[in-house]
């Protein structure tokens, strides 16, 4: 038998819903460790038609719920537009996702715009439900995916950061111009898939817009950590197969990492994320 999941909302009764005529705001309070400033504390929050109100270093003895109240995490990895490939991924990580050829690129240039809309949307209510409500994605194919997106994450509450990927593996200056534009920065894939001359005009230009310049790095095999590292990248993820000695050079200074033991394609976010930086304030 389905047993219905009881939310926070269900715990509201008439006590704690304020007036009573249609248009009357929905008020409650939680309670128990509060999170905040890097600690737990005791305290209460009060929420009003879903909007948190005030906060409180005291219990709150009419709370509809009690237990851990944390902030709604972040994301720092996603490709959500990968919720459209609903194959069976078998296969080595560079089979499934090493660009232009692998699956899940094979996958997404076939797709039909309305099928990865509807698959991303249903990626990102899921996320939203989960208590995440901002993601940095990595979107692939161009001006094109990050249309894809948007439309995906229209009137939905959260606090995307974006980053368009050119739709080929070469240095297009109207197409990364576009991009820029477009998004908060460009993000590609491993500096192996990418001529490095190319790679360091599209690190260049976005800079010069003054937005990110994001890549995978260390994913599948270890990279040259100093190549990487002389496209001043703003954002780093994965680094799975980086050496000690190779994470001491990108500790070095204000770089933002994002680890992940995940593949890409999966929907769970990663277990490990570290925000050190934002990654758009690397000049
Ligand atoms: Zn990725």
């Amino acid at each position: 038998m389905d047993v219905p999941k009881r939310t926070l909302l269900d715990n509201c009764n008439e006590e704690n819903v304020k007036g009573g005529s249609p248009d009357a705001r929905l008020v409650y309070r939680v309670s128990g460790w509060l999170y905040e400033d890097g600690r737990f504390r005791e305290g209460s929050l009060t929420v009003e038609d879903g909007i948190v109100v005030s906060v409180r270093r005291q219990k709150a003895s009419d709370a509809v719920a009690t237990g851990l109240i944390l902030p709604a995490f972040a994301n720092a990895h996603t490709h959500a537009g990968d919720a459209v490939v609903r194959e069976d991924l078998k296969g080595t990580l560079e089979e499934i996702v090493a660009p232009p050829h692998g699956l899940k690129h094979r996958v997404l240039s076939a797709a039909k715009d309305e099928d990865v809309i509807a698959a991303t949307r249903a990626y990102l209510e899921d996320m939203l439900h989960t208590g995440t409500t901002s993601f940095w994605d990595f979107r692939e194919m161009g001006v094109r995916g990050l249309r894809q997106l948007y439309a995906a994450a229209l009137g939905l509450p959260l606090r995307p950061l974006v980053f368009g990927r050119p739709s080929d593996m070469k240095y297009d200056a109207r197409e990364a111009k576009a991009l820029l534009h477009a998004s908060d920065g460009i993000a590609i894939s491993s500096l192996l898939d990418w001529d490095a001359g190319d790679a360091a005009k599209l690190a260049r230009d976005a800079r010069a817009a003054g937005k990110a310049f994001a890549m995978h790095a260390s994913e599948r095999v270890r990279e040259d950590i100093d190549e990487v590292l002389d496209l001043k990248p703003s954002l780093l993820v994965h680094l799975a197969e980086a050496t000690d000695a190779d994470l001491a050079r990108v500790g070095v200074g204000d770089l933002g990492l994002t680890f992940s033991d995940q593949l890409p394609a999966r929907s769970s976010p990663p277990v490990a994320a570290r925000r050190i930086h934002s990654p758009a304030s690397r000049a």
